[in-house]
């Protein structure tokens, strides 16, 4: 593991470190005016008192392209100089600058130019299928009048067209194994629900739970119930019941004790209630036909194996009267949801299902395990400096597409990061009213849970077009509910606004959330199956999205050719300064540290980038509670980093992580670990030093935590 080899230039951070430059030291590299700036700099004189922008020597004209390697050797004799500069200049409590463009490791994109066409004429691959009707399939009035008449649904898409007849006729178990945002929900749930209302007995909340349907999310859990209600405002009579963990279990018993007709829940709530809520065995006895299992490969991945085995061991124990509802099946139907059949899913597939059909969304069974054809793919190889800067220019420029479009429509963006505290940190960076210091930029208006911002170029617009949400599991249930409810809603306060939702992998599976025009996976997926679920957020039924892939130079740049076979359209290899931050920061109205904005301080894109970088790390600087979130921020990501797949170990390897170039991503211009010197205090003080660990314990300490943390993210 490399440390920060950076060069330190200036610190413009604080006034007083201009007095502390010494008298007479020479600055090379870079333009003339950039060096005569330094210099007055170096020697206590004032420059440039309309801004304080960063001055740099030699960096910022650098281009990062493939003749990055011949720069580099270039520039040697400037960093040399730059290095004395710091040696000399800086006193031990002083911080160290390091240049955002300076050392950023080559890229290499020769490796895998799989280009996405746009103007190909690719069709989408989940959209309705324009030929079929729901009545050609079964359904009946009145649910075929509440599908086309309230819910604007007129064609089934290619999953429905598939399981819609095989479970209204057959009595067979079915594996449903569709892609992303293919219209599953209403795959199983139309059927079920059909044939419910197809039967001549008359039904209420009375007459038992005919269906259960368990996810592995709270939030997937909620959206069915949601549907469902939408579903049922047809036939307001039959009444779903949510049970998840995180709500109280007293009101869920007083809604079961009401009557229900269909259960959705997550596993340990469902069978918290089984074993100890005497009303739920009464509801589901004689009455129960349809156990739902979605997401079936995290279901496994999250451990509820055994959890589910006892919920189907408990069912079967239940005492099924088959005269009751003749039109109904005379058993337990199974139904297997998947996007994937890797890991646990056969497994769970052999516990649950017995003479089963599969129902496959593709056309052709690999099919399944692509990204939608119509979705466009973007990749960008980023230096690990310039994540947050790349972050930032790229939300600013969806934000000012969106703007100039003039739809009037709400834009929604979903940011995935590894673990909650990278979002926590992103979320305070980027939001105006965190509770965590002053604006990055322009003013602050809370908005319901979520937090207005403005981006680089939006300093000027009076009311903040952004809106900024998080979404993690270790925030609370209540919080985690109402967040999906604001981001998903189109209220006054957000009403063609740009969502942006900064989140973790809680968000990536099966949430229906509306027009999710573009997914960014900050950070990369831990498994190929995440990635897919991230960016199956956008493109759904037929609609356009736009998904980019952050990637760091090097090892990282491999993980192209692992995805590749998951993206039969390609993607677009972009670069991250022509193609995000000159167009971000070009005409870029920066806020200055004296609290002004407005005009471009320079047409200088590079400099530009620069300043608002050095904003946030004086805004980290300044307050300690942000400078906290900051570090925690970027030791919980390392961690999260050291916990990707063994086999996909070779593209991230915590090892050729450049760790100080990587704190810079977190606003911090040292790694936490020599922040303010703790270490030194502790032994000055005459503490105990720990043994040294060596590097293997580390790792497996590491990934043991980053494990704990994400098992907790899902929080049943
Ligand atoms: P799902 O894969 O079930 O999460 O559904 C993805 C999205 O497609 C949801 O927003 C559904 O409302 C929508 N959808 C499902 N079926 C159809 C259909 N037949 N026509 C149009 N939209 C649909």
């Amino acid at each position: 593991m490399s440390d920060d080899d950076g060069m330190m230039l200036l610190n413009l951070d604080t006034t007083s470190s201009v007095d502390q430059t010494p008298g007479k030291v020479k600055v090379s590299g870079g333009r003339w005016k950039d060096r005569r700036k330094a210099k007055a700099m170096l020697n206590g004189k004032s420059v440039n008192s309309k801004d304080d922008r960063l001055v740099t020597s030699g960096s910022v004209k650098r281009p990062v392209s493939t003749e990055q390697g011949v720069e580099e050797r270039k520039e040697q004799p400037a960093r040399k100089q730059a290095k004395k500069v710091q040696i000399k200049a800086t006193p031990a409590d002083q911080q160290i600058v390091s240049s955002l463009f300076t050392s950023n490791r080559g890229i290499v994109t020769s490796i895998n130019n799989n280009v996405h066409d746009e103007n190909s004429g690719v069709g989408p691959s989940n959209a309705p299928l324009l030929q079929d009707s729901f009545e050609a399939l079964g359904i009946t009035s009145p649910l075929l009048q509440h599908l086309s008449e309230v819910m604007h649904i007129t064609k089934p898409t290619r999953v429905q067209k598939m399981s819609i007849p095989t479970l209204l006729e057959a009595d067979n178990d079915v594996f449903v194994h569709a892609q992303t945002g293919s219209g599953k929900t209403l795959a199983f749930l139309l059927p079920i629900l059909s044939r419910i209302l197809s039967m001549g007995a008359r039904v209420d909340r009375q007459s038992g739970c005919f269906g259960m349907i368990i996810t592995p999310t709270r939030e997937l859990a909620s959206q069915i119930h949601s549907v469902m209600l939408t579903l049922t405002k047809c036939c307001h009579y039959l009444i779903p019941c949510l049970l998840i963990g995180g709500e109280r279990k007293k009101s869920e018993k007083a809604r079961l004790r009401k009557g229900c007709n269909f259960i959705i829940g997550t596993p340990g709530r469902i069978l918290d209630h089984l074993q100890n809520t005497q009303v739920i065995k009464e509801q589901l006895s004689s009455s129960l036909r349809y156990l739902v299992l979605d997401e079936g490969d995290k279901l496994m991945e999250l451990g509820f194996e055994e959890t589910i085995t006892q919920i189907i061991k408990f069912l079967y124990e239940v005492p099924l009267n088959h005269f009751k509802y003749p039109e109904l099946p005379k058993r337990i139907i199974h139904v297997l949801c998947s996007a994937t059949l890797k890991g646990g899913v056969n497994k769970l597939g052999n516990l649950a299902l017995q003479d089963y059909k599969l129902i496959s969304s593709g056309r052709k069974q690999q099919e399944v395990n692509t990204v939608p054809d119509q979705l466009i793919q973007k990749i960008v190889m980023v230096p690990p400096k310039l994540r947050l800067v790349t972050l930032a220019a790229e939300l600013n420029n969806i934000t000012v597409r969106h703007l100039a479009s003039e739809t009037g429509e709400t834009r929604r963006t979903i940011v995935f990061l590894s673990c909650s505290d990278s979002v926590e940190f992103h979320y305070a960076a980027f939001s105006s009213d965190s509770g965590h210091g002053r604006a990055l930029v322009g003013d602050s208006v809370k908005v319901l849970s979520g937090n207005s911002t403005s981006l680089p170029c939006l300093a000027d617009v009076s009311q903040p077009s952004v809106v900024c949400y998080k979404l993690h599991g270790s925030l609370s249930q209540q919080i985690r509910t109402a967040t999906l409810k604001s981001f998903s809603s189109d209220s006054d306060a957000t009403k063609g606004k740009h969502l942006i939702m900064f989140c973790t992998d809680v968000a990536s599976r099966g949430l229906d959330l509306p027009c999710v025009s573009s997914v960014i996976e900050m950070d990369p997926p831990f498994a190929v199956e995440d990635h897919l679920h991230r960016i199956g957020r956008t493109a759904r039924a037929g609609v356009s999205g736009e998904s980019l892939l952050f990637l760091l130079p090097g090892e990282e740049e491999g993980y192209m050719d692992h995805i590749k076979p998951h993206h039969p359209q390609g993607w677009k290899l972009l670069k991250y300064d022509v193609d995000i931050l000159k167009p971000a920061f070009m005409e870029s109205k920066v806020q200055r540290s004296d609290g002004v904005s407005g005009k471009p301080i320079s047409d200088e894109w590079d400099n530009n980038a620069t300043t608002w970088h050095l904003n946030i790390e004086r805004r980290v600087l300044g307050d300690p509670t942000f400078k906290e979130i900051a570090a925690k921020g970027y030791t919980s990501h390392i961690r999260a980093y050291a916990t990707h797949l063994s086999q996909e170990k070779k593209f991230f390897s915590i090892k050729c992580l450049h760790l100080g170039h990587l704190a810079k991503s977190f606003a911090l211009r040292e790694r936490p670990k020599v922040m303010g010197g703790m270490n030194a205090k502790n032994s000055a003080n005459g503490e105990q030093k720990k043994p040294k660990e060596t590097s293997k314990s580390k790792m497996l300490r590491m990934a043991k935590k980053a494990l704990d943390q994400s098992m907790s993210e899902f929080n049943y």
